[in-house]
């Protein structure tokens, strides 16, 4: 059995503000130990619940943030950045059984600690056939199409209760409880491992493929804070106008919707000027 582990840094044990998850800062440096223990109590989680093989995706910023060094022996870490299939590499290839999304966090303009959809600001809002979209209902769909189960979730308790909307049977574990999108009451890293390597360990038994989903087409909308960010959004083909500051695309699959999105994003995140926005 193998699990893929999808390892984002919002999420994460004690992380609360941008310099936590700013790679080159001290607080990031210090965060990345937080960030590392939380991953490895899922990889202890699932291999203590019958997993052969764990492969963690890097899904942060630079995707260089783990440290290898302290992760359990029998884990492997994909780091780095360019993969097509981006925060969920590794799972288009058939043969993972379940992924967890560890670390997650909620979409751009709703509440929940360090709240985003890919970009950190410009984004006010994504949608995904009229419903609000966060990285993991996003991911979740993505997946779908492989017959690949969302069997654990952790990150803050908002995102724990989105999940509960993306992923149902998945296990949840809130490592820390939302007060501002830059605070939070945090539990300490020896009480969350402790849960999340428990929960990983039931989830275990949720590790079962499906057949794959084919829910297509697609309807994705964001919405930008500037107007000029539609005019750079638009330059990738499919991508309408929808609105003064928001831009619309139909994909037949997943696999092009998300590939689509981080063209949308990487075009976007080069337009923003840095005082106007
Ligand atoms: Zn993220």
């Amino acid at each position: 059995m193998k699990i893929l582990i999808s390892a984002d840094m919002e999420g994460a044990t004690g992380v609360t503000w941008p310099a936590d998850v700013l790679p080159g800062t001290p607080q990031w440096e210090r965060c990345r130990t937080l960030f590392t223990s939380d991953v490895n109590a899922a990889v202890l989680g699932f291999l203590d619940g019958g997993a052969d093989e764990v492969l963690i995706n890097e899904a942060h910023w630079s995707m260089r943030n783990l440290l290898l060094e302290e992760l359990d022996e029998r884990a492997q870490l994909l780091t780095g950045r360019h993969k097509s299939l981006s925060m969920v590499e590794g799972v288009q290839h058939g043969d993972v059984d379940a992924i967890a999304f560890v670390g997650y966090h909620t979409g751009a303009g709703t509440e929940g600690v360090l709240a985003h959809t890919y970009l950190a600001n410009s984004i006010t809002g994504v949608w995904l056939g009229g419903v609000r979209a966060s990285e993991g209902l996003l991911n979740a769909h993505v997946v779908a199409e492989y017959g690949v189960p969302v069997v654990l979730v952790t990150g803050d308790d908002l995102t724990c209760r989105d999940a509960d909307g993306y992923a149902p049977a998945a296990r949840k574990v809130a490592v820390k409880d939302h007060v501002s999108r830059y605070a939070a009451v945090c539990r300490t890293p020896a009480r969350t491992a402790a849960d999340i390597r428990a929960a990983a360990r039931e989830a275990t038994a949720l590790a079962v493929r499906y057949e794959p989903v084919v829910g297509g087409p697609f309807t994705v909308e964001l919405e930008f804070d500037a107007e000029h960010l539609c005019g750079a959004a638009t330059v990738v083909p499919g991508v309408v106008r929808d609105g003064e500051r928001r831009v619309a695309y139909t994909s037949e699959t997943m696999y092009e919707g998300i590939r689509t999105f981080k063209a949308v994003t990487t075009i976007v995140s080069a337009a923003v000027e840095e005082q106007y926005g």
